[in-house]
């Protein structure tokens, strides 16, 4: 509180009054089978707050299903009593246009790191529960000559879940399963109502409002210097990554952002071997490529994430030292370069999740603490970089612009593109004469901006010379204007005449004509008891565009009859083998089995009786088995050295005339290719391609694509009839992550075929 930190800041801070997490939480941190609620997390940070002077704790807001959002700013008394003077600093240190008759000197003098920590977005990896508890215990009691000096220097935002509804779905599920065989599974069900694990991939579509919090509240108003952001990582390699990352590196990021972030995770990793921690990998299994993950890289932060080896959620495991296996980058059986300490195997647990967590945050902030002045001169001379005439560091050509025209087919997808781009703190601007949109490349964050409005040239990288390619850790295109179905030019040479910068415009309200508000057609959503991301993201793009839905379960879809309930099935997009069997054991018999053999007799009658089912990419398996459709995935069986496409933009070729294809408007279409079917039609009196790649030619767009001629020819949506209905089989993510936007016509088409 603020008024209470201003009365007590001359006074030394009375450690006895401040409260321990154990005093809140009944139970030491790191205690096994042992995780809290959001409310004891909030009810330890508001007494925090009310009794320590170097605590300010603040709710941004409300989550999606409803819990309060909040962060602690963590700092010296002094600092917390001026923070807008700081954060005016921090403002100058960021846009040279800003600096007025501030010098550079006072300027480094005065200012403080800005560091943002955030933790537990994947609420499976429980130990991020707890270790914001210990880490700000630690700043707060421990009074140590070095605890002042990263409170005197630093500026923290702590944010203690960046998903707090999922600390509850996850320790509910967790405290309801203790001592029964389901103990240490995951809840079968996604931990964020809508993304699941995907909820840290939306870091330029923000799609979410947890994510919007963040950058609305922290990032935008602070764009911190250093961001730690805290994971969990499988059991059986290394105790814990730390950066530097694994190429590639996305080629528009400032290599002074690469290689500070490399040289922060090597001081952690230092520090955390000298105190006898082991299992440090570094370049191992995590890239630097997709803004979707690393918000900070693209604005001018160091993003040092930690991956600490989970157990059983609060329930310990033995891993044996014979059971440790390889990881892409090491072998946690043997002393690398880069994991130059093996851990010995043994007992692992909640406890020794949370001391790795603690510690690598604990020797991030001790480091830059102690390199103020570095990381503030670092600071400023990205910001002057990004302000010069020219980025040799890019891998292609910089546009002096890119324009955006006002009038095209789908103004919603135009107004959402423009929204997206001010989100992130881009600059956009009124073209003269007016009528577009004028983003320039000159400007604070300028590469962002072209990261997002060009289209990605992945590396092509193998495992070894002449093997298989090299699987990126997530996908590899972020092409907004392709994703939306947007014409945005490029522009070389001088930059088109600017007038005035555009006020932020509002997000907006999407609406589908027939379908928004009150569906003539009665659609259910089949949800799987084996999470399916895909399917919390058909819910969140049904609920932004208000049409009405049922959720569907196993029992619903087991018991028939579902033409009378129905008139459209959805299945989101999930394995075929997870769609036939779901669950099995440890978990309860009430949630196993999945659609079985009932579930798939109960869609074929469906359909035969004039109900229409669509299947997103995966998923589209499942019904050409299970409905013995006409129709041939070619891509089964062939190898990742024949053809790969890991999630990528491609493009294909529409049917104008067919009633699915009849809303497109996108100037490019473009799938969301990722490990998708791709379908040979076998009686073409029974099924119809509506969306095709090319006969010849190379199909990718943007990103990754590996032996696209495979795809030539081939059908990539396809309308099969059986009976009195039809199977509308999506071979791509027609709906990926509430961002390919340019492909969503195809579903109203298909609801309303
Ligand atoms: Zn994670």
């Amino acid at each position: 509180m603020f008024a209470l930190t201003a009365a007590v800041s001359a006074a030394p801070a009375q450690p006895a009054a401040v409260p321990t997490p154990a005093s809140i939480l009944g139970w030491e941190p790191g205690t096994d089978r042992k995780l809290p609620s959001w409310k004891q997390v909030t009810d330890y940070f508001a007494a925090l707050d009310a009794a320590s002077p170097h605590v300010q704790v603040r709710t941004l807001g409300r989550t999606t299903l409803g819990r309060p959002f909040i962060v602690a700013f963590i700092s010296d008394s002094a600092n917390l009593a001026n923070l807008e003077h700081f954060r005016g600093i921090q403002q100058q240190l960021l846009d040279p246009r800003k600096r007025g008759s501030a010098t550079r000197e006072s300027l480094l003098s005065d200012g403080r790191n800005i560091v943002l920590i955030t933790s537990s977005i994947h609420s499976t990896e429980v130990g991020g529960f707890l270790s914001p508890l210990v880490i700000a215990d630690r700043l707060v009691r421990s009074d140590t000559p070095e605890a002042r000096e990263i409170l005197k220097e630093t500026i923290i935002m702590l944010v203690p879940s960046q998903n707090p509804d999922g600390v509850d779905i996850v320790g509910d599920w967790y405290r309801s399963t203790i001592g029964t065989p389901a103990e240490g599974t995951p809840p079968p069900e996604i931990y964020h109502r809508y993304t699941g694990h995907d909820n840290n991939r939306d870091w330029y579509a923000f799609t979410q409002v947890e994510q919007r919090m963040v950058l609305d509240s922290l990032y935008a108003p602070w764009t911190p210097a250093i961001v730690n952001d805290i994971h969990q990582q499988g059991a059986n390699g290394g105790r814990i990554f730390i950066p530097p990352y694994m190429d590639p590196v996305e080629p528009n990021i400032d290599p002074v952002l690469t290689i500070s972030t490399n040289a922060l995770g090597m001081a952690m990793g230092w520090r955390m071997i000298a105190e006898g921690k082991t299992g440090i990998a570094t370049n191992a299994s995590y890239d630097q490529w997709s803004p979707a993950r690393q918000y900070s890289l693209n604005h001018h932060g160091v993003r040092i994430l930690t991956e600490t080896a989970s157990a059983r959620l609060a329930s310990p495991i033995e891993v044996p030292f014979a059971q440790l296996g390889t990881a892409r980058g090491y072998d946690a059986r043997v002393s690398s370069w880069n994991f130059p300490a093996r851990w010995p195997g043994g007992t692992w647990g909640i406890g020794d999740i949370v001391a790795y967590q603690a510690s690598a945050s604990w020797a991030m902030l001790a480091s830059v603490a102690r390199d103020r002045r570095q990381w503030l001169e670092s600071y400023m001379t990205v910001a002057d970089r990004a302000m010069a005439a020219d980025h040799p560091w890019t891998s292609s050509a910089v546009p002096s612009a890119y324009v955006i025209p006002r009038d095209q087919k789908d103004p919603q997808a135009v107004q959402r593109l423009v929204w997206t781009l001010q989100h992130g703190q881009v600059e956009v601007y009124e073209s003269v004469p007016a009528g577009s949109y004028v983003v320039p490349t000159l400007q604070p964050f300028g590469s962002y901006a072209k990261a997002l409005l060009e289209r990605q040239q992945y590396p092509n990288l193998s495992e070894y010379p002449g093997g298989p390619p090299k699987r990126p850790y997530d996908v590899t295109a972020h092409t907004l204007p392709l994703l939306f179905g947007v014409q945005v030019d490029a522009v070389t040479g001088a930059a088109p005449a600017m007038g005035g910068l555009t006020p932020a415009v509002a997000e907006p309200r999407f609406t589908v004509a027939g379908l928004s508000g009150k569906s003539p057609k009665r659609i259910a959503i089949y949800r799987s008891y084996g999470a399916s991301m895909d399917e919390g993201w058909t819910r969140w793009l049904f609920d932004v565009n208000r049409i009405p839905y049922r959720t569907v379960l196993d029992a619903d879809m087991r018991a028939g009859n579902l033409k009378s309930r129905f008139d459209v099935i959805i299945l989101p997009d999930q394995s075929p083998s997870q769609l036939r069997r779901g669950l099995g054991a440890p978990y309860p018999d009430s949630l196993r089995g999945g659609l079985g053999e009932a579930g798939a007799a109960s869609l074929k009658a469906f359909v035969e009786a004039g109900g229409t089912l669509i299947t997103f990419n995966d998923a589209s398996e499942y019904a050409v088995d299970v409905l013995e459709l006409p129709v041939r995935n070619v891509l089964t069986g062939v190898p990742s050295t024949a053809f790969y496409a890991p999630g990528s933009l491609m493009a294909v070729t529409l049917d104008r005339a067919h009633p699915i294809a009849s809303r497109m408007t996108a100037p490019v279409p473009a799938a969301w290719f990722e490990d998708s079917p791709t379908f040979e039609i076998t009686d073409a009196t029974r099924a119809v391609a509506v969306a095709s790649y090319a006969a010849t030619g190379d199909p990718l767009l943007s990103g990754w694509l590996l032996g696209g001629s495979r795809l030539n020819g081939r059908a990539a949506l396809v309308d099969v009839t059986l009976g009195k209905g039809h199977a509308i089989l999506f071979g791509f993510r027609p709906q990926y992550r509430g961002q390919s936007m340019n492909t969503q016509p195809l579903i109203w088409g298909a609801i309303l075929r």
